[in-house]
């Protein structure tokens, strides 16, 4: 799976083979001024030069079976910069005195959370102390039941797998007086860089009847949201503030992650935190593909503003079906850690459990190393300082949590649409957090994409409208602003001016097994290029219907019956209703579509809507962009800006497990064309392929520089040293 050449030079190189061959001594390989020692140079704070993480999730088991430093041995050996180790909340792995902190069966007497500690620090590296307040036992329930999560009939929730264990609230004062209570527990007698918990903010918007939670508004509503919100960032502070009593330089952080799908306000945990911990393991779904990690990149890079995000790779088998202590198929966890790299986070390894020292399935080992001593190889070209990208899309936290599609849509189906056609065009683009709308920084996209961005506020339409009078275009779907920011239904779009549309009834869907409805071509325009010989293209499944507008491109054909084939054809030949609109002000463009266009090209595969949406997007973000690549294959790209000059990320998923996991090996693409434009007065060194280690020539064109990556395997970094 991996490329062996490339790894076995990155390994003898990087002085770790050693630990491979004999790890009982690999401590002794690792110098003084190792990458996770080293203290940054001048001022610079350590998060800012972390760049790999590593994690042995410790299980209640493993006081008694643990190689503790054997474990030591190997996370300093790959040179992780940073370790988690285990304090729990459900579970003590040290002698606490807070009441129901329940040590673990296997404990004894041991102080396992110290000599995990101990073996780490002594070794340089850097600790995180991993708790996790989501769960207790009945001992405490009896005790304080007012810590608990409720049902309808005032009923404490068991967590499905382990009925002894119920679900804390975190409204209710466990978070304030038991988790507090551990925080400075550790505090007193242990040195670490900072707190962590796993479990925390929920997946899911929490549904609780306990006495405090009634009071809320009710659950899964826009209302109840924002007390949502408040209360995360409130604990989040207060725990902050704990975990710098002992070390001002110390920190307080949370489990995130759900890509576009999370649950707290990104923007207000990204103004709050100095690490963004992704625990984004693995494909979940059998049907999710390949890209959920970068996905989850772009989120971090929209909310953090170059603050650290790290995003965990699980070595264990992620998916429908989980075996926690079973290593995955490499090529799918080094496609992961490849997209954890390219979209700009801190690749982390997560390993689960030290059954027989070190795990009984020990394949994790020598793949993590690997490829972190690649890595370490290459830490400058990781060290990013901006995205070079002239497009932006949207990401509507309001509407994936409270917007209620119509029967069969899904909003993440709806972004894996949106995402699939960008990636196949080829676009360089960010994601844009909607709260985060203000002029300066949307100056650096030509377009914005709205994919069905129902909710959006009156003050976020009016953001939206003053990028566009500032000369930026757009490009927006289906019920786009239909909706308020708390979920009211409007009249009209909140954006009816801008784009110059009037909604005209009802949300209109298939019904039964009728067909979706179809698009007839009324004009020539750019955005129709490469459809010959036709005069209908594919419509959409639902649409919400426009006014007429003058000079159509696009009208709507109703949908029809599916079967018998005798009645398949259109009750009326022609309509009035636009199937797209668009409007030309200045150098702005802005496009419309009626239909929820993406939701479908992605569950049905359709290619004449997604090459409809890649013209589009062209026309409306201009022909020139920054950054291009040219070649064969489904690639997804990402160009930084990086401290040594710029990097061009190239990850290759022309690969039969792309739509559904996992990947189980790597097939090569051919010639990749790139050309980059240069800032003002800058100007290329060098230029050299990470992954291939070999310089590459390059040609300066006008204020571009251009060069050819030969072919990529799995992923290609072409890092430029710039002056
Ligand atoms: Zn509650």
């Amino acid at each position: 799976m991996l490329n062996r050449r490339t790894f076995l030079k990155a390994g003898a190189a990087a002085g770790t083979l050693a630990y491979l061959t004999d790890p009982l001594h690999a401590s002794q390989g690792v110098s003084a001024g190792s990458a996770a020692t080293t203290t940054a140079p001048g001022d610079v704070p350590w998060l800012k030069t972390l760049r790999r993480i590593g994690q042995t999730n410790i299980t209640e088991h493993d006081p008694a079976v643990m190689d503790v430093e054997g474990w030591a041995d190997y996370w300093a050996g790959v040179k992780a910069g940073v370790v988690y180790v285990s304090v729990t909340g459900i579970l003590a792995y040290y002698q606490t005195e807070v009441p129901f902190h329940r040590k673990g069966k296997y404990l004894a007497g041991k102080d396992f959370f110290g000599e995990l500690n101990s073996a780490a620090r002594k070794r340089g590296l850097r600790t995180i102390a991993r708790m996790s307040p989501d769960l207790n036992w009945g001992d405490a329930l009896a005790a304080h039941p007012d810590w608990f999560m409720r049902d309808e009939k005032g009923n404490a929730i068991e967590t499905p797998d382990t009925p002894e264990l119920f679900q804390t609230c975190m409204f209710s004062p466990y978070m304030t007086d038991y988790m507090t209570a551990i925080m400075r527990e550790i505090n007193a007698r242990y040195d670490v860089e900072g707190f962590y918990m796993n479990g925390w903010p929920m997946f899911n918007l929490p549904v609780c009847y306990c006495n405090i939670c009634r009071k809320l508004p009710p659950p899964k509503t826009p209302a109840y949201w924002e007390k949502f919100n408040d209360r995360v960032i409130e604990l989040w502070k207060q725990y902050d503030g704990i975990a710098k009593e002992k070390n001002r330089e110390a920190f307080y952080f949370a489990n995130m992650g759900g890509g576009v799908h999370a649950t707290p306000n990104l923007a207000k945990v990204g103004a709050a935190t100095q690490w963004f911990q992704a625990d984004n393991q693995g494909r979940g779904g059998q049907d999710d593909p390949v890209w959920g990690c970068t996905q989850q990149g772009r989120v971090c890079r929209a909310i953090m503003d170059g603050k650290t995000a790290a995003n965990v790779t699980g070595s264990w088998s992620t998916g429908p079906l989980r075996w926690r202590e079973s290593f995955k198929s490499p090529a799918e966890a080094q496609m992961w850690l490849n997209e954890t790299a390219a979209s700009g986070m801190v690749p982390y390894y997560h390993v689960i459990g030290g059954e027989g020292g070190m795990g009984e399935d020990r394949r994790w080992e020598k793949f993590g190393a690997e490829y972190f001593a690649w890595t370490a190889k290459h830490d400058a070209h990781f060290a990013n300082k901006g995205t070079i990208a002239n497009i932006g899309v949207l990401i509507g936290q309001r509407t994936q949590l409270f917007y209620q599609a119509p029967r069969g849509v899904s909003m993440q189906r709806n972004m894996d649409g949106m995402y699939y056609a960008l990636l196949e065009g080829r676009f360089f683009f960010d994601f844009v957090h909607e709260d985060r709308l203000e002029p300066e920084r949307l100056k650096k996209y030509a377009a914005l994409i709205l994919p069905n961005i129902a909710l959006l506020s009156d003050e976020q339409c009016a953001h939206l409208r003053t990028y566009v009078e500032q000369g930026g275009s757009l490009v927006a779907t289906f019920e786009t602003s239909m909706y308020t920011n708390d979920n009211q239904h409007r009249a009209d779009f909140g954006l009816a001016d801008v784009l110059g549309i009037h909604a005209a009834g009802p949300v209109i869907g298939r019904r039964g097994n009728s067909n979706p409805f179809y698009a007839r071509i009324e004009r020539h325009h750019p955005i129709l290029d490469g459809f010959n010989d036709t005069n209908w293209l594919p419509g959409a499944e639902y649409r919400q219907p426009v006014a007429p507008v003058e000079n159509p491109v696009l009208t709507v054909v109703p949908g029809f019956v599916s079967y018998p084939p005798e009645l398949s054809y259109p009750p009326v030949r022609q309509t009035t209703e636009p199937a797209v609109v668009f409007r030309e002000r200045g150098k702005n463009r802005l496009a419309y579509f009626p239909g929820n266009i993406e939701h479908s090209l992605w569950i049905a595969g359709n290619t004449d809507l997604t090459r409809l949406l890649q013209n589009t997007i062209r026309w409306v973000a201009g022909e020139s962009a920054p950054v291009s690549i040219d070649g064969k294959g489904l690639i997804e790209a990402f160009a930084w800006e990086t401290e040594p000059g710029f990097a061009v990320h190239v990850l290759n998923y022309t690969n039969p497990n792309t739509h559904r996991g996992w990947l189980r090996d790597f097939y090569p693409i051919g010639e990749q064309k790139v050309r980059l434009e240069l800032p003002a007065g800058r100007s290329v060194k060098r230029i050299e392929l990470l992954r291939a280690e070999k310089e590459i020539p390059f040609r300066i064109s006008g204020d571009a520089v251009e060069f050819t990556i030969p072919s990529v395997e799995d992923y290609e970094v072409a890092a430029i040293s710039a002056s």
